[in-house]
């Protein structure tokens, strides 16, 4: 059975230097790969290693890309239509709370969602100190995974009760909110992400693939579970939300 890292960033210039190597590591423990499109350039080299390494994608477009103006938006919005097939969700897209102007955020979530639900595909997102807003938006039109998830316990298990998933980082390594949160939340409503190259649970390294090992076995310590039988359930929440196999 596989490990998921349903949410990574394979394309990131980070791992220039060895990403043959990143991805063989990851595969040799099987873990499954999801990268995520998350700008223009990312999102375009985004689909050249889907195509190399036989990985799974998203594409979407980052809250951080706020001040991008409409031209960049509309190009990454057309290499999503045109590559439907390709991807799983779109995704990462969101609103953060940490960048600017919260109304060009929401224009262009709301563009993106409009376009997943055109496609008739689930979404990523990256809603750090919007949960709640999000959810509210969203919730009526297509599933939502949150990745890496920081809100609430009472929104979780909402989101859970609606069908999405709440991705667990590897920040859970040193995280006591999020342990609290696998705590209190059915297995059923969680998958497992890295958000590599970020979020390393290991000081001075970059963060990677493989390392999604360690979110499921900190899962199964908190749920006093069987590290296979987490793996196993994880891989069938992940499949379903994706709606197909990995
Ligand atoms: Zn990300």
């Amino acid at each position: 059975m596989f490990y998921v890292d349903a949410h990574c960033h394979i394309e990131d210039k980070a791992f220039n230097k060895n990403r043959d190597e990143v991805v063989e590591r990851a595969k040799k423990e099987n873990v499954i790969i999801v990268t995520s499109g998350a700008s223009l350039g990312g999102c375009l080299r985004a689909l050249e290693f889907k195509k190399k390494y036989g990985i799974y994608l998203t594409l979407g477009y980052h809250p951080s890309r706020v001040k991008a103006d409409d031209k960049v938006v509309n190009k990454v919005y057309n290499i999503i239509r045109n590559n439907k097939d390709e991807i799983l969700a779109v995704g990462e897209i969101g609103m953060d709370i940490k960048d600017e102007n919260y109304e060009r955020q929401e224009e262009i979530f709301k563009k993106f969602l409009t376009l997943a639900e055109e496609l008739d595909k689930p979404i990523v997102v990256h809603a750090r100190g919007f949960e709640e807003k999000i959810f509210e938006i969203a919730k009526d039109k297509v599933e939502i995974m949150f990745h890496c998830y920081s809100g609430d316990i009472e929104l979780a298990k909402k989101i859970g009760e609606e069908g999405g998933l709440i991705s667990i980082s590897t920040l859970i390594c040193f995280s006591e909110h999020h342990k609290k949160l696998v705590d209190s939340l059915d297995l059923e409503y969680l998958t497992t992400e890295t958000d590599s190259p970020y979020l390393s649970p290991i000081k001075g390294a970059k963060n990677e693939p493989r390392n999604v090992k360690l979110v499921v076995e900190e899962i199964a310590k908190i749920k006093e579970m069987d590290v296979e039988e987490v793996k196993n359930t994880i891989y069938k929440n992940t499949c379903r939300f994706f709606r197909r196999r990995l």
